[in-house]
């Protein structure tokens, strides 16, 4: 039996085709103060929901009487009340895996542009102010043997961690719940607390899921433990990190670059002090954001849905629970 879809997000013609073939689907390629109301109306008759970035909230679930499950198309999941889904049998869906590697490339791409200061010196050479040979003052840091210490080793982190070791022999350093034999056999790295990650690396990058837990995990006292030297890179979500604490950090010279991903406030406001680091790197949350990545966490965020709608469980389930409940 067809089901009502609501998709948010561009999708490609035959993404949406694919859907259609099995289920009448309600489709809003953005969601604004104008499509909003008629988001909120097919709200009210939906078995699924597909997107990326939605705010999901209590208000919306009580409309939502049908839902049946959610398919977001991110690997994180903290912008959706978990808890309250899996009260009321709704089965979220998230899209791992496919976006690791991506991830990861973003990862060493700021570390690498932070350490060679790429877009600093981009911006220089630009501005005409290449006349004569470098010097010292455009000298960058080494990224090749320095420690390299990750906070949170999962997927996207191990990831992380076999560029930095297999690629430029860096020491590997983590920080996590539980150590992680398989990886510390392939790559050498060590298990060990925040606090020695904190005041042992020469990089330090952050690749844990946003939760009560973690939220500002890296606050004043952190960016006080790291290297003066340190680089510290955001991969994760905004808010694991206080981000006050750590422009202070970079103010005041407790560290000495970073390179961010993401940020507290999406998109990055205007007046935000960050903006005016040269030696710092800022990316607008692109951490998955290819072509060919995006398009595979759609194809699974779909994957999920379809499943899910035709009675079996999705590959990939965050509250199984919720899906017991229903079976
Ligand atoms: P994952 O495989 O679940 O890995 C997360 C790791 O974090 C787990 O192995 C866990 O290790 C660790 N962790 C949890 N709480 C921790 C804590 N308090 N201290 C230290 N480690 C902790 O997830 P993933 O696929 O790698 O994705 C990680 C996150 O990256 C996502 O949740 C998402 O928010 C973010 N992300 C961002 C982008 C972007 O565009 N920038 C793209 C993709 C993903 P233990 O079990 O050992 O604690």
């Amino acid at each position: 039996m067809k089901k009502r879809v609501v998709a948010v997000r561009r999708l490609h013609a035959e993404q949406l085709a694919r859907l259609e073939r099995e289920h009448h689907v309600d489709y809003f390629g953005e969601l604004d103060q104008h499509t909003m109301p008629a988001f909120l109306e097919k709200m009210q008759k939906a078995h699924a929901l597909i997107g990326g970035k939605l705010d999901v909230d209590e208000e919306l679930l009580a409309r939502a009487e049908y839902l049946e499950m959610i398919a977001t198309i991110s690997v994180g999941y903290d912008n959706f009340p978990v808890e309250a889904l899996t009260r009321r049998g709704i089965a979220m869906c998230n899209t791992p895996d496919v976006l690791t590697e991506t991830t990861a490339d973003t990862g060493f791409a700021l570390i690498m542009t932070a350490c060679r200061r790429m877009a600093e010196l981009d911006r220089w050479v630009r501005e005409g102010k290449w006349q004569s040979h470098v010097v010292e003052a455009q000298f960058g840091f080494d990224v090749h043997g320095k420690t390299l210490g990750i906070i949170g080793l999962g997927r996207i982190g191990a990831a992380v961690a076999r560029r930095g070791a297999l690629g430029f022999n860096m020491p590997v350093l983590y920080s996590g719940s539980s150590p992680k034999p398989h990886v510390e056999e392939e790559l050498g790295a060590t298990h060990c607390s925040l606090e020695a990650l904190l005041t042992q690396s020469d990089i330090v990058c952050v690749t844990v899921p946003l939760s009560s837990e973690t939220h500002h995990l890296l606050g004043a006292q952190a960016f006080k433990m790291m290297k003066s030297s340190a680089v510290f890179i955001n991969i994760s979500r905004g808010a694991v990190v206080d981000e006050p604490a750590l422009i202070h950090a970079l103010e005041t010279g407790e560290i000495r670059s970073a390179g961010l991903d993401v940020f507290e406030q999406e998109p990055l406001s205007l007046d935000s002090p960050l903006l005016n680091m040269p030696q710092i790197v800022l990316a607008p949350h692109i951490g998955s954001a290819t072509h060919e990545t995006r398009r595979s966490m759609v194809n699974l965020a779909i994957d999920n849905l379809l499943a899910g709608l035709a009675g079996q469980r999705p590959p990939n389930i965050v509250n199984p629970s919720a899906w017991a409940s229903t079976q």
